[in-house]
């Protein structure tokens, strides 16, 4: 049953709401200003419904933006101290460029190094390949001059890493009710002063906002702006641009005895990111499918190999009910399948052919992007924290922790650079070479 009143109420039982919800409980434990039982998670449908229950899991370090390197690097802290608790794989992360990313890599590594972030970078067209095939004997992509090895990272299994963390919040007294929609906020002056459901109204202190996909729709419920004016670095505005825009993410598995993909030491390979120059040529068909800057992604999973592809802008409005189940939004289309096959088999002779064994199951989803496609984390109302992570974030569990501390009167200097106002200030988050929003 809905209660009346709760000083914190978290909505989205997603990897954001979960972690702060469990973080908080903590915070104020330790400091004796109340418990878990201060909080509860409202969830339309429930733990791991949205984003957080279908991303594909990976977790990496490799970003060009300093502030994004460094929500990572406390975010695989947190990853690696409930390694067993997340279902979490410290395999690592492999990123391979060419020449055009090659100053991007050696970037990120610098930036690395000085964080004490543990990683290798290969320069080299014949040491990056004589690198890989030292790893991955049949490996055969080319052309690929730079390759930044995190030795830290890896993957996650999404659901079970979800139940893993509401079981953390739940130890700590937190409650997590399911179907709880909330459909309007009483916003008196400039506080929400109560939270309206489909299950009746609760009164609230705090609001913290985990609403993923769903970002839009609950930012307008606060009366907060859909289109923005953005300050660029230069000093210009450029007008009345969206606030949300829609990504389709296009993933898929392969499927076969996952015990033979391993190592040349017959361990389990990193998640491998690849981005390319060279002629992708289709396995099915013969033909030329791209000779400009293409890239996927792969890494193991209980089945084979999943992984994605760059992907599809949607614009600004989306069909996000039903997330994850079946839906024509989520129909494998055969123009991903042809492209990430392609890549996969590029990469590795053991993957050519592997269109014959792609399952066709419904997979992928949306990601709601922010107006820089970079995360806001930041108080949208004194009373309301709103955590948006621009579909960056299934590894950044590490964000709930600096909210916490947030919501304790603490700054965070890792969560200061994802704030509203950076739009208007013209702070905005550097933009790299690479052919994903979210690198
Ligand atoms: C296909 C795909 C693959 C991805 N792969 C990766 C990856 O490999 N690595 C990575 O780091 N990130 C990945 N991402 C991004 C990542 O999944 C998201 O950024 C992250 O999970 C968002 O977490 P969240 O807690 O904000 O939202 P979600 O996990 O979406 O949770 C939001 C919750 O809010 C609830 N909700 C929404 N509206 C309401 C309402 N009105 N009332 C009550 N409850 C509501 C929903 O039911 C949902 O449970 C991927 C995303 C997609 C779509």
């Amino acid at each position: 049953m809905l209660p009346k009143f709760k000083k914190y109420v978290v909505i989205g039982a997603g990897v954001h709401g979960l972690s702060t919800a469990w973080h908080l409980a903590k915070e104020l434990k330790a400091r004796g200003k109340g418990s878990g039982e201060d909080i509860v998670i409202l969830d339309k449908s429930g733990v791991a419904a949205g984003a957080s229950g279908i991303a594909c899991g990976v977790i990496r370090n490799f970003y060009f933006q300093p502030a994004m390197g460094e929500v990572m690097r406390v975010s695989v802290e947190v990853w690696e101290e409930n390694q067993e608790d997340f279902h979490y794989n410290p395999v690592g992360y492999l990123a391979v460029a060419g020449p055009v990313q090659e100053h991007d890599l050696e970037t990120i590594f610098e930036r690395q190094q000085r964080s004490g972030y543990r990683s290798d970078l290969i320069l080299g067209e014949q040491n990056v390949h004589d690198y890989m095939r030292a790893m991955l004997p049949d490996w055969k992509a080319r052309g690929l001059t730079a390759c930044l090895h995190e030795k830290q990272g890896g993957f996650a299994f999404n659901k079970a890493s979800m139940l893993g963390l509401a079981a953390k919040a739940e130890a700590e007294g937190v409650k997590i009710l399911s179907g709880v929609e909330v459909t309007g906020f009483d916003i008196r002056g400039d506080l929400v002063r109560a939270i309206q459901t489909n299950q009746g109204t609760i009164e609230a202190d705090q609001v913290i906002i985990g609403a993923g996909p769903w970002i839009k729709s609950l930012w307008t419920m606060l009366g907060l702006p859909n289109v923005i004016d953005i300050r660029t670095p230069g000093g210009d505005v450029v007008q009345d641009q969206p606030m949300w825009t829609y990504w389709r993410l296009a993933e898929g598995e392969i499927h076969f005895d996952p015990k033979t993909y391993v190592t040349a030491e017959g361990k389990v390979p990193p998640v491998i990111h690849i981005d390319s120059s060279e002629p992708l040529i289709s396995t099915k068909t013969g033909n030329l499918i791209t000779d400009q800057l293409w890239g996927i992604y792969f890494k193991p999973d209980k089945q084979g190999v999943q992984g994605g592809a760059t992907p599809e802008n949607l614009g600004t409005s989306a069909q996000l009910d039903p997330y994850g189940t079946q839906s024509q939004l989520y129909v494998v289309k055969e123009d991903f399948v042809d492209y990430w096959t392609a890549g996969l088999a590029h990469c590795m002779k053991r993957f050519e052919g592997s269109h014959k064994i792609y399952d066709w199951s419904p997979s992928g989803g949306i990601g709601a992007f922010t107006a820089d496609n970079f995360p806001v984390f930041d108080f949208m109302l004194p009373n309301v924290y709103v955590i948006a992570d621009s579909n960056h974030g299934y590894k950044m569990i590490g964000v709930g922790k600096e909210v916490a501390r947030v919501l304790m009167g603490e700054a965070s200097s890792v969560l200061y650079p994802f704030r509203f106002a950076r739009f208007s200030q013209g702070e905005l988050h550097p933009v790299s070479n690479s052919p994903y929003p979210w690198s």
